[in-house]
């Protein structure tokens, strides 16, 4: 009868399809709470003419998650202040009245694109390390989860994937 010695590395590797396994159904269900968690996105959309204000040609097609306000360039003669005018879509009357007066802008909203934006790698094994990794590529993403409003849905979605509640 032969005996069998079992090297470091193979135990390792029988070890780690357990584990692998493991670690896939936690991204999986990552992925998933973060697609659902996701913002929707909006978009500033101008009508297109010569009489769009420069600040709004400047936005236009600016599309971010629906929970952070759009940046407005401000008018450099004015106040020669830089910087943005912030705005939750256009007309917002917390806007300067030159950014407000006349605009034909209109925002459109996107459900699902931001869902749509969210993508997971293949469970990665490393000699002390095995991870998978959830991304979500998305125009100012950061700032949506940590803002005051609406923010944290990254953070909820993690929690969720992990514990397995909402
Ligand atoms: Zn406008």
């Amino acid at each position: 009868m032969a005996r069998v010695k079992i090297r470091g590395d193979l135990a390792a590797a029988l070890a780690a399809g357990p584990v692998r396994r493991a670690v896939d159904r936690v991204t999986d269900r990552a992925e998933q709470e973060v697609r659902e968690h996701a913002p929707e996105a909006k978009v500033w959309k101008t009508v297109g003419d010569e009489a769009v204000r420069p600040a709004h040609r400047h936005a236009d097609g600016q599309a971010i998650p629906a929970n952070i306000p759009f940046r407005l360039k401000r008018d450099e003669d004015e106040s020669k202040a830089q910087g943005w005018d912030v705005a939750a879509e256009p007309l917002d009357p917390s806007l300067p009245l030159h950014q407000r007066i006349h605009c034909r802008c209109e925002m459109v909203r996107q459900p699902g694109a931001i869902a749509a934006a969210v993508s997971r790698t293949s469970v990665q094994i490393g000699r002390a390390r095995v991870s998978a990794r959830v991304t979500v590529e998305w125009p100012r993403i950061a700032e949506s989860e940590f803002a005051e409003q609406g923010g944290g849905w990254l953070a909820t979605a993690a929690r969720a994937a992990v514990t397995g509640r909402r």
